[in-house]
């Protein structure tokens, strides 16, 4: 051996490399395959009532059944999170294993008094949920999607915009040519709140009976919604209504790599978690469950967010008279979230070594939150050196990423509220390109990737693992 090999060859011993999912394998397929249904689900559920109501048809269609109905067991809650779990082999006693992720997402929530005529328009406005750069909800066709609690308390489940015969919504940008003040201002100021309205129509009602109406146009598009609906605009009080991009998602990249659509984050990890839970062939030797909750994007506050004690009740149905305190502090947790993707154009926000790319294979994040790790979950080097050991036990590929370069932002995930419970919680998901916007990107490498960690740690996070998880001493 020449001494150029000798170097190569302890290189290799002593480096750290990640890989690149496309060359583990030369077959494509089974990735390419993995990406269809999860492109249909993306398209249908763009609320988080229509990814919980998707979420509950597959799991009644897979033979789960309420609490104390055998082992495969579900509950909804307040249709806008749901919770499911395999019962594994050991008590529930010896605790669980959990991948918790979130199917709300950045949108425009419709105000309570949405409806207003100005200059010949019939507009909504709105009131932004989430995080967003205002400026990238102008300009895009939007769809109205919700529940409308109608004066005599019986229910409207609303789609408008999606079909080709409907128009969507828009809110117009100023152009180019009238923008000097604009583009002098701060990104931030672009489009303001309050200047967040959506045109929902210009035609006056027509008809001689309604000469003598006011606000004629508004009168029209809410005569359009009676006859179809019977809905008023006083039923918009009692309302949940979210603007949504209204376009379906599609490939990116000329290898078609990539998926571009709306609400990647976080029902890529939703959808992963939850088809790793249907594809469980044989009972887990630990309870596996799924979680998907609601309102992580505003702070998972509210009885439908993290913090809610929804987890508890469900673990009393399983465990009865047990102390769930001490299942807690037996379980382990996958917080399934995303990881801002390297963007090649901003690559100063980032800082390489611990960034997560594209194709690499899901992200493990050890902590989130900002300057200084500001109110992050910190996993800790046993959970990591055991969720390592899994991983590469069971050939998934993974990286591991900050969010982003030190003091450039950051952000939380559910990860926190369930550490708080005394669950030892890891931070684990795709890259994602562009997050909050509209339209944000994966890749189709890291979707089955995040896939393949949610199912390998759902099933097979036991024995040894869980040991050098707990070698604390
Ligand atoms: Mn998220
Ligand atoms: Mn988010």
């Amino acid at each position: 051996m020449s001494e150029e090999e000798k170097k190569e060859t302890l290189g290799s011993k002593l480096f750290y490399k990640t890989k690149n999912v496309w060359e583990t394998t030369e077959d494509h397929a089974e990735i390419m395959n993995f990406a269809k249904p999860y492109k249909t689900f993306l398209d249908k559920c763009k609320t988080e009532r229509e990814a919980v109501a998707w979420a509950a048809k597959k799991l009644e269609d897979a033979g789960f059944k309420a609490p104390g109905n055998g082992d495969k067991i579900f509950m909804v809650n307040r249709g806008k999170a749901v919770i499911a779990a395999r019962l594994g082999k050991k008590p529930i006693k010896e605790g669980f294993n959990i991948v918790v992720s979130h199917v709300d997402a950045p949108r425009l929530d419709l105000k309570q008094v949405p409806f207003y005529e100005d200059s010949g328009h019939a507009m909504l406005d709105t009131h932004y949920y989430g995080g967003i750069k205002k400026y990238q909800w102008a300009n895009i066709p939007l769809a109205m999607h919700g529940r409308i609690i109608k004066a005599d308390g019986s229910k409207i489940d609303l789609v408008w915009g999606e079909d080709e015969n409907e128009g969507s919504l828009l809110i117009p940008d100023i152009l180019i040519h009238l923008a000097q003040k604009q583009m002098e201002g701060s990104a931030a100021k672009a489009l303001t709140g309050e200047q967040m309205n959506a045109i929902a129509g210009t035609i006056p009602i027509p008809g001689k009976e309604y000469e003598k109406e006011s606000d004629k146009v508004k009168l029209n598009v809410l005569k359009i919604l009676n006859d179809k609906y019977g809905i008023t605009e006083a039923d918009f009080v009692s309302a949940e209504i979210e603007l949504v991009p209204s376009e379906n998602c599609r490939e990116i990249g000329i290898d078609n790599s990539c998926i571009i659509g709306y609400g990647h984050d976080d029902r890529i990890c939703s959808y992963s978690a939850l088809q790793a839970l249907l594809d469980m062939k044989e009972q887990p030797e630990r309870t596996a469950i799924a979680y998907l909750v609601d309102k992580e994007e505003i702070g998972s506050e509210g009885t439908t967010g993290a913090i809610t004690k929804f987890l508890e009740y469900f673990i009393e149905k399983i465990a009865g008279s047990c102390d769930t305190t001490e299942i807690m502090q037996n379980s382990f947790c996958m917080s399934g979230d995303v990881n801002a993707g390297y963007d090649v154009n901003f690559k100063e926000n980032f800082e390489t070594k611990n960034a997560s790319f594209l194709g690499k294979g899901v992200t493990i994040t050890k902590f989130t939150g900002r300057g200084g790790k500001g109110g992050a979950n910190d996993a800790s080097a046993e959970f990591m050196g055991a969720i390592r050991k899994l991983l590469s036990d069971n050939n998934v590929v993974f990286q591991t990423a900050e969010l982003g370069a030190v003091d450039i932002g950051g952000g939380g995930t559910v990860a926190m509220y369930f550490a708080a419970r005394g669950i030892d919680t890891i931070d684990a998901g795709p890259a994602v390109l562009g997050m909050h916007a509209p339209k944000e990107t994966i890749s189709k490498a890291d979707l089955f990737s995040t896939y393949q960690a949610y199912k390998i740690f759902l099933d097979k996070f036991a024995g040894e693992y869980v040991k050098i998880a707990k070698n604390t001493n």
